[in-house]
């Protein structure tokens, strides 16, 4: 992975003032730190506006109103839980605090905890492989179904199953990128760097049950404070996952392509996402906006479901599952 030298004060425009304003970037699946745990006004009420509540029903329902439309889907953690990969905002979920980007960037301390705790739960992560969900999803795209999907999830699932028009709008676990010249390298050459510097390591906090997952590869460990981040191996900088943390904007670019990706569809399919972040809640905002069905599998309120046409509280794969096999 070569260096991709962009603008060096790239990539995390920090902008504070957007994410004062919507939780917007929040990747929700992402962080140790980041934000699914954000509780970010983790007392709000589903509430995204205004609509009566909407119509609930099964998997056959949905099948029959999205029936002979092109679909759009917008996938969240819930996706992932079958996979093995938790959903922070699930019913079982611990509490966690969630980590800014600007607390990344201005602690070295806190990066040091970070790169350690992300050092073994980015090796979760990699070996976790698609599940039914993901495999449906890629039958309806198969079936000319689905016209792409739109993924807050950083796992990569979605590309291991087989989908092809992906959009990873927060990002993925597999690159790093460094904050100061911009170079993306890959999450497994830097696993070869943390290793060797910091040897022992992983073998102290591995052994299977030690360490408790989180989405965005991250794993909770006590011990970390002796851990050896590597800086940027061409200029010496702060290296970053290339995932968006809480505190980021996603780009703006992705952005788009995400709306167009909407706009290309008949219907918008939300699957796996509480919606608790801007993020992704926009383009269930875009969909509802242009008269497009609205239909949310998930277990549990979303911020969406005043947009939704149809609400499916079931389990994400089975769902997904019986979509594609209508
Ligand atoms: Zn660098």
């Amino acid at each position: 992975m070569g260096g991709v030298p962009s603008d060096p004060s790239t990539p995390a425009s920090s902008s504070p003032a957007h994410v004062a304003t919507s939780a917007a970037n929040l990747p929700p699946s992402a962080v140790p730190t980041v934000s699914s745990r954000l509780t970010w006004r983790p007392s709000r009420p589903p509430a995204s506006g205004t609509g009566p509540a909407p119509r609930t029903g099964t998997a056959a329902d949905a099948a029959e109103l999205l029936r002979g439309l092109r679909i759009t889907a917008l996938t969240g953690a819930g996706v992932s839980t079958d996979s093995g990969i938790p959903d922070y905002r699930g019913p079982d979920s611990p509490p966690r605090n969630p980590m800014t980007y600007q607390q990344f960037v201005q602690d070295e301390a806190f990066r040091r905890h970070y790169w350690a705790r992300n050092h073994v739960g980015w090796q979760h992560v990699h070996r976790t492989h698609p599940n039914a969900g993901h495999r449906a999803l890629v039958r309806l795209e198969d079936a000319g179904v689905l016209v792409g999907l739109i993924t807050q999830n950083v796992d990569l699932l979605h590309e291991d199953a087989g989908s092809r028009t992906v959009i990873d709008l927060h990002g993925r676990y597999d690159r790093v990128i460094c904050l100061q010249c911009g170079r993306v390298i890959s999450r497994e050459h830097l696993a070869d760097r943390l290793t060797a510097l910091n040897p022992g390591f992983l073998e102290s906090v591995t052994e299977v049950g030690d360490v408790e997952i989180a989405p965005d590869a991250d794993a909770v460990i006590e011990q970390t404070s002796h851990f050896r981040p590597a800086p940027c191996e061409f200029c010496g900088g702060v290296l970053k996952p290339e995932i968006v943390y809480f505190g980021e904007n996603v780009p703006r670019e992705r952005v788009d392509r995400a709306y167009a990706l909407v706009d290309d569809g008949d219907a918008l399919l939300v699957a796996g996402s509480s919606l608790t972040v801007m993020s992704g809640l926009r383009f269930v905002r875009h969909a509802a906006k242009a008269g497009k069905p609205v239909v949310i599998v998930n277990r549990g309120a979303t911020r969406g479901d005043p947009l939704a046409t149809l609400k499916v509280e079931a389990g994400v794969s089975e769902t997904l599952t019986a979509l594609a096999d209508a």
